[in-house]
Order: C-alpha cells, then structure tokens, then sequence
C-alpha cells in the first residue's frame, strides 16, 4: 500500500472533483455481466469460494495455452509482486533486482524492505523506452531478478516485441525475469506484445496480469501470475493463491474474463479518450509520449507540484514525475466528460 499508485487523491478545498485521473482506473467496469454475477454471488457469500478459484485458473489457463498449475491467482497483481519481492529476497539473500527507471516501482520497493539491492536502468535517452541493452549487461551472479513493465508505468510506452522476447529467451537462461503486464489489453495487439510465448517455452519467466485495467475491477481486487508450477508454488508461500480471494470477485471474474465484446467496448472507449488527450494536449502546445496503456505522460513547463496543485484547483487530480531533467504530468483515461474538464484545467493553468 505504500505504492505512490495507492495514495489518496484530496478533493480540492472546498471544490468538487471533476475527474480523478490519477490512479489508471476504467470508468467503464466492471462490466455488465461481471455486476449480474456480483449481485448473485453475494447471497452465496456464507459459502467458501474454493471451487470458483479453481474455475477461474482453470479457464485463464486454456485461454493462455498453459496448465492450470501454471496460474496463481491473488486479490490484486499487487500482492503478487510483493509476493514475488519477497522470495527471491529470501532464496538470494542481499541480491539485486535490475528494473528501468522510472517504471512502477512496488516489487523493488518489497524487495528492498527485505534486503534486496536495487539496480536501476535508466530509459532510452530519445524514445524513454526499456534501455535492454544495458538491463541485460548488468546481469551477474549477484542478480537475483529482472523486472520488466511493458507497457511502461509511468511513460506508457510499449517495448518492441521482438527485442523483448529475445532479451527474455537469453536473459531468463540466466536469471528469472518477471514481466507486469499490467496494461497490456491496451497495446494495439496483446497477443503480439506478451511474453506468456516464453512461459510456454519453459522459460524462468513470470508474467503479472491484472482485473483492475480493462476490466475495470480496481476495487474487487485480482490479478495473476503466469510461471512455471514450481516458481508459483514457492512464490505462493509469501502470498497468493485462494485463500485471500472472494465469492463476488471471483464470480464476477468468471463472468466477464471472455466477454470479448465486452473487452472491446472498454477498450475502445478507453482509445476514444486517449485519442481526445493527444488532440487535447497537441492543441495546448504540449508534446507526449505514445502510450500503450489507460494513461499518457507529458512533459509539463512549471514544477510538477504546482502543476498538480493547480490542475486539482480545477477539480482535476493527476500525477507529476520528475525525470531527465524534466517534469512530467501522467493523466489517467476516463470517461468523455472527465477529459473535458481535464481539457479545461489544463487551458486554464497553461
Ligand atoms: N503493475 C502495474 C504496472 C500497475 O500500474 C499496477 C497498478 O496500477 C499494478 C501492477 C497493481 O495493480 P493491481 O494490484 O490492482 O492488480
């Protein structure tokens, strides 16, 4: 929970909040089908869920081409990170965890609460993109992890697929790698863009998967982990697994994990608001980084406080980083009327 994602966002003194914009929610989740099944899960909820977790694995597995020993459910990708920080903290005791930065920082913040050293790769000078190259050239025998975020949290940019398949097929024969794929449904073609291929391939390699994105289910709470059935089992040790799950979440997971149709209108409403913020932004004079997530980061022209203090005058809350020499604002997507005020603060500050 201290992850800076999880920090509650203030309404402005004594104003109203327009449009939270800074966690990466999904307005437009949970979905239909997913509420039905909520509401007649609840009366069920004297019952142990059990039986629907092993559904719900089982139904992730053969849609991913894994076994089902190869899915570790959890309520939130979160915990699993924090689950995953803490074991190979313990099997490699003071080893190093090499990520980019900046990226989504909550695995190496655990890892380091229990004693793991963190390296940090800085992004590509020109395109802010996962520097590989010299991600892979710090791997030694004092690695204990290589984590990667495609797309990106907080730039949104999304790693070349070929490169990052080949990086995983060499670095994991060396060391594990552990790759969130937390945004990935909102990447032009997630098929094209997973490294789940790897997993098949048997490699040490775990993918993080989320509810909390294109399926709009932040707060019910699940996520998973695709790995290899040993990995998963030591990982669980330290968290995930069916034990912390519920009936309505799972249930509503169940409902609406293949509701294509479903999946595409939140994924295109989502596309609709992203393609407003560029012209939002292009019209303000501001440039972006092309994003392959539910947000977008621009650099900004004042510091990064007053920018997030004055856009929360305006009803509006976002968040600011300071990288390369610059601040940086990320907006979350969300519904049409939540970008217009979003467009209006941001003309009214600029
Ligand atoms: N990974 C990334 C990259 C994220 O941005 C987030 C949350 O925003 C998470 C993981 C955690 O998501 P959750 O615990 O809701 O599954």
């Amino acid at each position: 929970l201290d992850a800076p994602e999880m920090m509650p966002t203030l309404p402005p003194k004594g104003g109203v909040m327009k449009a939270r914009l800074s966690a990466n929610e999904n307005p437009y989740g949970p979905s239909p089908k997913a509420l039905k099944a909520i509401s007649e899960a609840a009366s069920d909820g004297f019952l142990y869920p059990f039986s629907y977790a092993g559904q719900l694995q089982k139904m992730i597995a053969e849609q991913e081409g894994v076994q089902p020993e190869q899915i570790l459910l959890a309520p939130g990708s979160g915990s699993l990170l924090t689950a995953a920080a803490i074991h190979y903290s313990h099997i490699k005791p003071g080893g190093s965890i090499i990520s980019a930065d900046p990226t989504y920082e909550s695995l190496m913040r655990a890892a380091v609460q229990h004693g793991a050293k963190w390296e940090k790769v800085p992004l590509t000078a020109n395109d802010y993109d996962h520097n590989l190259a010299e991600m892979e050239k710090r791997v030694g025998d004092n690695t204990s992890l290589m984590y990667v975020n495609n797309p990106n949290n907080p730039t949104g940019v999304t790693i070349d697929p070929v490169a990052l398949r080949a990086f995983v097929d060499r670095v994991s024969a060396k060391k594990p790698v552990f790759v969130d794929e937390a945004y990935i449904h909102y990447t032009s073609d997630p098929k094209k863009f997973t490294v789940i291929e790897n997993v098949k391939k048997g490699q040490d390699v775990l993918v993080a998967r989320t509810f909390s994105k294109i399926y709009g289910m932040a707060g019910l709470r699940l996520g998973y982990l695709v790995g290899q059935p040993d990995t998963l089992k030591a990982i669980s040790k330290w968290g995930g697994g069916p034990g912390g799950l519920t009936m309505t979440t799972l249930r509503a997971a169940l409902a609406c994990y293949q509701d294509d149709e479903f999946i595409k209108y939140s994924l295109s409403k989502g596309l609709e608001a992203r393609e407003f913020l560029y012209q939002t932004l292009k019209t303000n004079g501001y440039t972006y980084l092309p994003s392959g997530t539910n947000f977008v980061l621009f650099p900004i022209r004042m510091k990064g406080e007053d920018f997030v203090s004055r856009m929360m005058d305006q009803g509006v809350s976002i968040r600011q980083w300071k990288f390369d020499g610059q601040y940086w604002c990320r907006v979350s997507l969300g519904t049409m009327p939540q970008m217009q005020a979003f467009a209006e603060g941001l003309k009214v500050i600029s």
